[in-house]
C-alpha cells in the first residue's frame, strides 16, 4: 500500500490547496508556509529523492521546472523566487516524494541555513 502523502494528494485522496495541474506535475500550497508564497511542485510519478532519478525521469523534471515558472507567474513573483529541493534527511527532507519548494514574497537570505 502506498502511504506517501504527496501521492495521496495527487490522487485526490488527501486534501490540499492545488494551484496547478498538468499531465506530469501537480503544485499545491505547503501546509506550513515558510514565506508569503510557499508552493510545493511535485511530479505525479513517485520518485523518493533527486538521488533516485533515472535518466528516463529527466524529462519529467524539466516539466517540474516549467511548472515552477508557470506557478511563479501565477502568483506574480516571476522576478523573484527561490526553488529549493532537500535531498535526504540530513538535508532536511521529510517527505520522500521529490518536491521543489517555491518560496517568494519576502527577502530570502543567502546562504540558506
Ligand atoms: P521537505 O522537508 O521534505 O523538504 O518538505 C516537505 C514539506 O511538505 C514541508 O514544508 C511540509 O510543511 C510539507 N507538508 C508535509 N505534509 C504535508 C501535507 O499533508 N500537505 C501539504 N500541503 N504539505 C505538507
Ligand atoms: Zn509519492
Amino acid at each position: 500500500m502506498n502511504t506517501c502523502i504527496f501521492c495521496k494528494i495527487i490522487e485526490g485522496k488527501a486534501p490540499a490547496k492545488i494551484v496547478y495541474e498538468s499531465d506530469q506535475v501537480v503544485a499545491f500550497h505547503d501546509i506550513h508556509p515558510k514565506a508569503p508564497v510557499h508552493i510545493l511542485i511535485v511530479p505525479r510519478k513517485h520518485i523518493p529523492r533527486i538521488a533516485d532519478l533515472e535518466p528516463e525521469d529527466h524529462g519529467i523534471m524539466g516539466e517540474v521546472i516549467g511548472a515552477a515558472k508557470a506557478v511563479a507567474e501565477q502568483f506574480g513573483v516571476g522576478d523573484g523566487f527561490r526553488l529549493v529541493v532537500n535531498n535526504g534527511a540530513i538535508a532536511g527532507q521529510s517527505v520522500f516524494h521529490i518536491h521543489f519548494h517555491l518560496l517568494a514574497g519576502r527577502c530570502l537570505g543567502w546562504p540558506p541555513g
